[in-house]
C-alpha cells in the first residue's frame, strides 16, 4: 500500500496539481466543496440507507427550496438529460425501459435548433434519442419549429445561457409557445443557470417540463447535478436511475449513472448552503480577486488587462487578458501553454470564438490569485 501523505496526495501518485485559473472545468475536477458540504457528506457516511428513499426526500428537499413541482439529484447535470430523455421515450412502460437504448417501435426524436447545438447535447442521445435540428444558421422563427414536428417528435430542447443572449435564435417563450400548441415537452439546458436564484427553476415555472442543473457551479461534489421538473416527468425520470434499477429490479439505462450517499447528502446541502449563502458577499469577493490578478498586470506594454463584470450564471466577475502578439512578442497559445509548464502549472484558456485569455477566480485556492497573475506579468520580462 502506499501510504498517502496529505500534503502530497496526488504527487505521491505521480499526478500533478494544478492552479485552475479557468473557472468550473469538469476536467480539472469541477468543484471544491465548502465546509458545510464537506461536514454534511462525512455524517452521511455513519450510516446506510435505502437509495431509493433518500433520493425521493432529497428531491422533495430540493423541489422546496428551488420552488418546482420536482426535483431529482442525478449523476451529473449530463446524467439528468440522459435519463430525462429515456424518460421522455419510455415512460412508466417497464417494457420500454429495459429496451432502450434500442428504440424500434418507440418515439425517439428530440427537436433542437441549430443555432443552439452545443457540447453537451451528446447526453440527450445516449438512451437513444436522435437530435433532429430545426432552423438554420441564420434567423430562426416559430415556424422552423413547427415545420419540423414530425409524427416522432417527442420533445424540443433548449439550451439557455441569460449571460450571453443570441438574438437570431429561437428564445425559450417562442418555444415554450409553439411547443405547447403541439402538446409537446420542453427540456431545458440551465446548467449554468445558477445566479440569480431565482433561475434555478425559472424555466419550470414559465412552463417548461425540465431543467438540469449543474451542482459542480455551487460547490457540491462535480459528480452531481439536478433534474428539476413536473411531478410526472420527475417521477418517470426517477423510474430510469440506478436506484430503480436495483430497487425495481427494472433494468434502465441509468444503472452506470450511479450516485453514493454522500454525494447525495453533498448536493443537498450545496443546495442549500447556495439558498442562504450572502451572495452580495460572494461577488464582492469574485470582483475583489478579479481585481488583484488585473493590478498585477498594469503597466506593461502590449497587456490589456479589463474586469469581466458579468455576475449572471456561473462565471461571476473575471479577468479578460488581451495582449497584443506586435507589442510583447508573444500570443495567447503561448501564455497558456508557458503557465501549463510552470511550476506548479496554472490552467488558464482562451474560450472556442474568443480572442482572449478568460481567468475566473472560482477554483482559485485563497492567495492563488497574486500566484496567477505574477505567473503572468513574469512572461513579460
Ligand atoms: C457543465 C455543463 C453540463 C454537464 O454537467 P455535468 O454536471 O458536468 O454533467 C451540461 N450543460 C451545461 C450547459 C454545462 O455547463
Amino acid at each position: 500500500m502506499v501510504s498517502l501523505d496529505p500534503s502530497g496526495i496526488y504527487e505521491e501518485l505521480g499526478a500533478s496539481p494544478v492552479i485552475n485559473a479557468i473557472g468550473s472545468l469538469t476536467l480539472l475536477g469541477g468543484s471544491t466543496p465548502p465546509t458545510e458540504v464537506k461536514e454534511a457528506m462525512e455524517a452521511a457516511e455513519s450510516a446506510y440507507v435505502p437509495m431509493t428513499e433518500l433520493q425521493e426526500r432529497a428531491g422533495e428537499y430540493i423541489a422546496n427550496l428551488t420552488n418546482v413541482p420536482a426535483a431529482y439529484v442525478t449523476s451529473g447535470a449530463g446524467s439528468a438529460l440522459t435519463l430525462v430523455t429515456a424518460a421522455l421515450m419510455a415512460g412508466d412502460d417497464d417494457s420500454k425501459i429495459q429496451q432502450l437504448p434500442d428504440t424500434t417501435g418507440i418515439k425517439n426524436e428530440i427537436l433542437i435548433q441549430r443555432r443552439r447545438r452545443y457540447w453537451y447535447d451528446r447526453c440527450l442521445e445516449l438512451a437513444g434519442a436522435k437530435l433532429v435540428e430545426f432552423g438554420s444558421d441564420g434567423k430562426t422563427t416559430p415556424s422552423d419549429l413547427e415545420r419540423a414536428i414530425g409524427p416522432n417528435t417527442i420533445a424540443v430542447h433548449c439550451f439557455v445561457q441569460e449571460e450571453s443572449v443570441d438574438e437570431y435564435s429561437l428564445s425559450l417563450e417562442q418555444t415554450l409557445k409553439v411547443a405547447s400548441s403541439a402538446h409537446l415537452p420542453v427540456t431545458v439546458d440551465a446548467a449554468g443557470q445558477i445566479y440569480p436564484l431565482e433561475n434555478i427553476g425559472k424555466y419550470v415555472r414559465m412552463g417548461a417540463d425540465f431543467q438540469c442543473v449543474a451542482t459542480k457551479y455551487i460547490g457540491a461534489p462535480q459528480s452531481t447535478g439536478l433534474a428539476l421538473g413536473s411531478k410526472d416527468l420527475i417521477a418517470k425520470l426517477a423510474l430510469q436511475s440506478f436506484a430503480s434499477y436495483e430497487g425495481r429490479k427494472v433494468r434502465g439505462v441509468g444503472r452506470p449513472q450511479k450516485l453514493d450517499r454522500q454525494e447525495i447528502i453533498g448536493a443537498v446541502a450545496a443546495v442549500k448552503r447556495w439558498f442562504s449563502l450572502n451572495h452580495e458577499e460572494r461577488l464582492d469577493n469574485a470582483e475583489l480577486r478579479s481585481k488583484i490578478i488585473i493590478s498585477l498586470l498594469q503597466g506593461i506594454p502590449g497587456v490589456d488587462a479589463s474586469l469581466i463584470t458579468n455576475v449572471v450564471g456561473h462565471n461571476a466577475f473575471g479577468v479578460k487578458l488581451k495582449v497584443d502578439s506586435a507589442v510583447t512578442g508573444i500570443n495567447h497559445d503561448y501564455i497558456v501553454n508557458s503557465l501549463k509548464q510552470a511550476n506548479p502549472p496554472i490552467w488558464t484558456r482562451v474560450r472556442e470564438g474568443e480572442e482572449f485569455i478568460d481567468l475566473h477566480v472560482y477554483g482559485l485556492a485563497e492567495g492563488q490569485e497574486v500566484i496567477v497573475g505574477e505567473a503572468i506579468s513574469n512572461l513579460f520580462i
